[in-house]
């Protein structure tokens, strides 16, 4: 209790610190208007933020995740209590009664609770994921409704985009919503949607305009859903090989009433909105994979600093030391990854060149770090008592959600742009 007042306190007092001293700010932070120059050096509220998160997943979620991991709970007590220290819903700008943190501020947090558990790292997540259009692109009535609930009250939010026959091809959703006096009328089927069954509300993405001709950035329109709103069924929670704490569903829309006030910005703007989010959200979702890789090397390390063949520590054979220092070399440049891709889209450039990059790396070490932290552990590594068999199956998803592997056409894309221009 007493641990919760202090870390509560703390936050707050941090989030005053920072908005009245910008110039404590460095490269990474909000203000976006001056940079101080080229530095690693976290300021003293970063370090703060980043204390608070890392003892809170050490503490509070790093020994219930087995738990998790084997019930596949939703993790209600620990998403409460990270909401009370305001260590979830950071983006949420101050004038909405949030915190207004940086992306770089959130990466910061997020790699501390991915560290934890990437499952409650997920779910957490995907609440920033479900409130990023909003806060992009929201309108003021729209931003006081729908981000002050997620202020008021503990509640989750989710992005409802992919169907079960388009996922990576999102111009391919055949969700429709058509409108008709002041609402819109929403027929269609969603796949895979983080706290599908948990959220109060939805961000929605559907085609208004039916004509196949019509280009993607006029045919789709974001919506903003109550849960709660008739027509709208959750399907089963997925049984997914890992981060098994998050809530992934199904979810069937049938004659579901929009009011008009709840669409973004207007109708046709939808798809831009929704790929525009992805700038804002690969960041943090490559630190997610950061932590998970982090912890895979320290669980791999500690285990190689206790074991023995042949007389003497597994670190001390040459063929395990190198694994262990390839993995830290991934572990770093993920880091520097996410960090430089958040760094840019704080300072207003388009970043998703960064973003993709970052995303990309960070997937991909995630899963070759875990991997090789359960060949360090051996058999054992193999095995449910140990905890390194649970990062390597948290591991994949890293690589499919929020733009697969294959990110890397984006990548390229923006690349062959540069020498095309
Ligand atoms: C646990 C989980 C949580 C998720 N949460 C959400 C959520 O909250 N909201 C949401 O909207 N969605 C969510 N998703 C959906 C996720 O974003 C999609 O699964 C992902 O985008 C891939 O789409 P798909 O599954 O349809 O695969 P497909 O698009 O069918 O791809 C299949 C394979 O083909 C490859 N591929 C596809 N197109 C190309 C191409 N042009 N060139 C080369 N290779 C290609 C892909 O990389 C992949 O390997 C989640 C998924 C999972 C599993």
């Amino acid at each position: 209790m007493l641990f919760t007042k202090v870390l509560k306190a703390s936050v707050r007092s941090v989030v005053r610190l920072q908005s009245t001293s910008p110039s404590t700010r460095p490269a990474g932070s909000h203000s976006g208007s001056t940079s101080p120059g080229y530095s690693f050096a976290l300021t003293e509220q970063q370090k703060e933020f980043q204390q608070l998160a890392r003892k809170f997943a050490r503490e509070e979620i790093l020994p219930a995740a087995p738990s998790y991991d084997k019930s596949g709970e939703y993790p209600i007590p620990i998403i409460k209590k990270a909401w009370e220290l305001g260590l979830m819903n950071g983006h949420i700008p101050q004038e909405y009664g949030g915190m207004g943190l940086s992306i770089f501020d959130n990466c910061l947090i997020t790699e501390e609770l991915a560290y934890g558990c990437t499952g409650v790292q997920t779910a957490i997540e995907a609440n920033s994921l479900g409130q990023m259009p909003v806060i992009l692109a929201g309108n003021d009535a729209q931003k006081k409704k729908y981000l002050g609930r997620l202020v008021e009250e503990p509640l989750m939010c989710a992005y409802c985009v992919t169907e079960p026959g388009a996922g990576s091809d999102v111009a391919g959703i055949k969700t429709r919503a058509v409108k008709m006096g002041n609402e819109y009328i929403v027929n269609g089927q969603k796949m895979w949607i983080t706290n599908g069954g948990k959220a109060n509300w939805y961000f929605l993405l559907a085609r208004t305009n039916p004509d196949p001709k019509c280009s993607a950035s006029k045919a789709f329109t974001g919506f903003i859903v109550d849960a709660d709103t008739p027509g709208i069924q959750p399907g089963r929670k997925e049984l997914n090989m890992g981060q098994r704490c998050s809530d992934t569903r199904g979810i069937t829309f049938e004659d579901v009433r929009i009011p008009v006030e709840n669409v973004l910005i207007a109708e046709g703007a939808g798809f831009k909105i929704a790929m525009g989010a992805f700038d804002n959200t690969r960041p943090p979702v490559a630190a997610g994979a950061t932590g998970l890789a982090q912890r895979a090397l320290d669980e791999a390390t500690k285990y190689a600093l206790e074991r023995k063949t042949f007389g003497k520590l597994i670190a001390e054979h040459q063929a395990v030391s190198f694994m262990l220092a390839d993995m830290a070399m991934k572990v770093e440049l993920a880091r520097m990854a996410y960090q430089r891709a958040a760094w840019e889209v704080d300072q207003g450039h388009r970043n998703t060149y960064y973003a993709s990059i970052a995303k990309a790396f960070a997937g991909d070490i995630a899963n070759q770090v875990a991997a090789d932290a359960v060949q360090i552990f051996g058999g054992n590594g193999f095995n449910s008592d140990y905890p390194v068999e649970k990062l390597m199956r948290d591991a994949k998803i890293y690589q499919i959600y929020e733009g697969t592997a294959q990110i890397r056409l984006i990548i390229s894309r923006e690349l062959l742009g540069r020498f095309q221009k």
